[in-house]
């Protein structure tokens, strides 16, 4: 029977799961030194750096439960290296830097966060079909080195290998992040904040009203909430995902845009961009192309059933960057938004700046480029 869910939860043991409903409606600590607003990867990532830091008490609030977000829906890789070809210099620094900081974290957390090393492989019809420059740390493998590696591909395609990537299943890593947090409230929501002059003085929750030193918004879009007026253009752009039961069929590595091969031969594909389904359901016919797909290019297959078929949204800015910004107009606030589809990724570097940031009460030269203000001459949302 098809699970519609994503597999990760069922990935948890169930002490891991129970910490996803973590200290339910309860605030433990109302006059924290830093409070952080949302329990996906990027506001879990913050909460855990500042209070590695050492910056004073934290506590954490989330509307739902931890990682209910686009976290607890995401595929999960941490692939810097294949974004050479889409995404500019700065931001694949931010990456790799992001990917350096999880193999850290996954080293010094107790139990670990259940970081995966794994290769890359692209398919492409011929090198240039990637780039027609291809970077030092891409080896360009012919059809037959790729069948080598890929022995049931129906495809005879060359493709690029990019060694040492990685990836982690979204909420065991939230959770190995989490378990370190003195104050985690799930079930309390801001709902709107109090202003003085530069200062964010107060937040109003669903379970009171909090008063902290820095506030850090990370609720996946710009925070809704009333008394602040954040003119960031956001939207958000869907994808499926899907599952198989185990399969005898041997992935080596991520197959791109095939499959990534997960525990006990299952295979994770998907991945796809449903441009203006704001539906929060599954659709079938989706599930059905993603199978298609799949079962055209590894006929061995056919005959396996989906296990997991999951949808969620990705939080995005026009330029498909994030933000990692002070509040416009706020010495002690903070917020990020917008990681449309590498919020996983990029979630620890973007913990360690926004806590540089707040330590040192200036900018880090690794968030200058992901500021707010960039949209400004957009003017309101689009
Ligand atoms: C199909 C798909 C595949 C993806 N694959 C990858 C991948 O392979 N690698 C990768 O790096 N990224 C991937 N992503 C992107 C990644 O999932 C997101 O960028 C990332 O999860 C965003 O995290 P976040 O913490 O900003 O947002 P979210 O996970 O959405 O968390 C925000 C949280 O804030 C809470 N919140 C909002 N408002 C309030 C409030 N007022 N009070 C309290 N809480 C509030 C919400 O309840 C939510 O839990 C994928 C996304 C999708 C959809």
């Amino acid at each position: 029977m098809t699970v519609t869910g994503a597999i990760w939860r069922d990935q948890l043991t169930s002490d891991q799961r129970a910490m996803l409903g973590r200290e339910a409606g309860t605030i433990t600590n109302p006059r924290p030194d830093v409070l952080v607003i949302g329990g996906g990867i990027l506001g879990v990532a913050i909460a855990a750096s500042v209070h590695g830091a050492g910056l004073g008490s934290v506590q954490l609030i989330e509307a739902g439960r931890l990682g209910a977000g686009a976290t607890g829906g995401a595929t999960g890789l941490l692939i810097p290296e294949p974004h050479q070809w889409s995404d500019p210099e700065t931001f694949v620094d931010l990456e790799r830097a992001s990917l350096e900081r999880w193999r850290y974290l996954d080293q010094v957390t107790p139990g670990g966060l259940g970081l995966v090393e794994l290769d890359w492989i692209g398919l492409a019809p011929d090198p240039g079909g990637l780039a027609a420059h291809q970077p030092e740390n891409v080896e360009w493998l012919d059809a037959a080195k790729i069948a080598a590696l890929v022995p049931g591909l129906a495809w005879h395609m060359g493709g690029a290998l990019i060694r040492h990537q990685a990836r982690v299943n979204p909420l065991r890593a939230l959770v190995g992040l989490a378990d370190g947090l003195p104050a985690v409230g799930t079930g309390v929501a801001a709902t709107a904040v109090t202003i003085r002059g530069e200062r964010l003085v107060s937040v109003i929750t669903s379970e009171g009203e909090i008063s902290a030193g820095a506030v850090v918004f990370a609720t996946g879009q710009p925070p809704v909430v009333d008394g602040l007026e954040i003119e960031i253009p956001t939207d958000r752009v869907k994808g499926h995902l899907i599952v198989t039961e185990p399969a005898n069929v041997h992935l080596p590595c991520t197959v791109a845009p095939v499959a990534t091969p997960l525990e006990d031969g299952r295979l994770l594909a998907g991945g796809t961009f449903d441009y203006g389904d704001e539906s929060p359901l599954v659709r079938e016919e989706v599930v059905d192309t993603i199978m298609g797909g799949l079962r055209a290019a590894l006929p061995g297959v056919r005959e396996v059933a989906v296990s997991h078929q999951w949808c969620c949204f990705r939080p995005r800015h026009p330029d498909r960057r994030p933000v990692i910004d002070r509040v416009p107009g706020l010495r002690n606030a903070w917020l990020t938004s917008g990681h449309f589809r590498t919020g996983i990724l990029n979630a620890p570097a973007t913990g360690l700046a926004i806590t540089r940031w707040i330590s040192a009460d200036k900018p880090p030269p690794e968030a200058r480029a992901w500021s707010a203000a960039r949209f400004a001459s957009r003017g309101a949302r689009d």
